[in-house]
């Protein structure tokens, strides 16, 4: 099992961590702040010290071959570090801020437009979500709506309840592609105060404000029951 040191402290970047397991261009600690893909947000990247002054750069961070163990991707495909290995780790705290600011946005919009949502995916600056709605919704008025919710600024907090409590509040799943986590007895809610609630693995910014503008870029047809809405963040 890997620590996952990111459910307690989003906003950390650095920490120490020793090597499990390992195999050429992969590595496996026993705590990390590596988020690893999966819930719509992509693995994070970075960088592991080693005691020896190399550094290893992280292309990816994927889920690993046993349940509860993270699996750190090298962009040095040939590189083998010995388990045992301590090392210190630092993510691309960036490029990890900009995906928690669309995560914690694409909640927002879950709340914006009233309908099942049947997909979604974080991206570096940009984001979407495909919502079951047989008419398109109003960009301009989504997207004004969507920005006086974060210049509101609402906190954004967590909390745990069981497979069971979730069960009897499936109002609760708006995601019918992405089901939340299951099988360790406990979910974990996101709440944004007063405007959402929602099961979720992802990392998420503390107050919405954090977000900035956000502009709706398109609004898709994908299908007669589907309507996909891409969002991004200006360019400055
Ligand atoms: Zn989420």
């Amino acid at each position: 099992m890997t620590e996952l040191l990111f459910r307690d402290d989003a906003y950390a970047t650095g920490f120490d961590a020793v090597v499990t397991g390992a195999a050429p261009g992969r590595v496996v600690l026993d705590r990390t702040l590596f988020y690893p893909e999966g819930g719509g947000q992509p693995g994070d990247t970075g960088m592991l010290m080693l005691p020896d002054g190399r550094e290893l750069k992280v292309a990816d961070t994927r889920k690993g071959g046993q349940p509860g163990e993270v699996a750190h991707v090298l962009a040095d495909a040939a590189a083998d570090i010995p388990a045992g290995t301590r090392l210190a780790g630092r993510i691309d705290w960036e490029r990890r801020h900009r995906l928690m600011r669309m995560h914690t946005c694409l909640h927002l919009l879950s709340a914006v437009i009233v309908a099942p949502v049947t997909g979604g995916a974080v991206g570096d600056g940009y984001g979407r979500l495909d919502f079951d709605l047989p008419e398109s919704p109003d960009q301009a008025e989504v997207q004004e709506k969507l920005n006086a919710l974060i210049r509101g600024d609402a906190p954004v907090s967590f909390r745990w309840i069981t497979d069971a409590e979730l069960d009897a509040q499936p109002e609760l799943v708006k995601t019918l592609s992405v089901q939340p986590p299951r099988g360790a007895g406990k979910v974990r809610l996101v709440q944004v105060e007063g405007i959402d609630l929602q099961p979720c693995g992802g990392t998420h910014v503390r107050n919405i404000g954090e977000i900035g503008e956000v502009l709706i870029a398109k609004i898709e047809k994908k299908g007669k029951q589907n309507r996909r809405v891409r969002l991004e963040f200006p360019t400055a």
